[in-house]
């Protein structure tokens, strides 16, 4: 480890847990939270913690859709990915067809990259009928 990454750093961070909305600051060093102030509530000092650490996002993203009343399918990670993972992840389902119909909650890509997350459709699309 570097005489740089051993200096503690301090990090803003603003809770998106619920509507208070805190904000407060996490200080790091040598990839360890040190020190917290500015958060409620033990939920936002967990969030806070994994933004600093490991920060997550959830994917929202549209797959191609073939035979439907849509032409993309609007899809959803059911839980958030780490974010350095999220454009490899939209790579991946850039090549991604689906044939409709579709239903909400359908998987439209299981253990996306190993990563133990599904993708599922966020909406229903009926087939075009013919
Ligand atoms: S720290 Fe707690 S009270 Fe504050 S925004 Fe986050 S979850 Fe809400």
């Amino acid at each position: 480890m570097s005489e740089l990454q051993r200096q503690p750093i301090t990090q803003r961070v603003s809770c998106i847990v619920c509507p208070m909305s805190c904000v407060g600051e996490v200080e790091i060093a040598e990839g360890q939270v040190v020190r917290m102030v500015g958060f409620s509530c033990e939920r936002g000092r967990a969030y806070a913690e994994s933004e600093v650490t490991a920060p997550k996002r959830v994917l929202t993203t549209t797959v191609k859709l073939n035979g439907g009343t849509l032409r993309l399918l609007p899809v959803v990670s059911r839980q958030p990915l780490p974010k350095d993972k999220i454009a490899a992840c939209v790579r991946c389902l850039a090549s991604v067809e689906v044939e409709a119909p579709v239903k909400e909650g359908d998987i439209i890509s299981g253990d996306l990259l190993g990563l133990g997350v599904d993708i599922v459709a966020s909406r229903d699309v009926e087939s075009v009928s013919r």
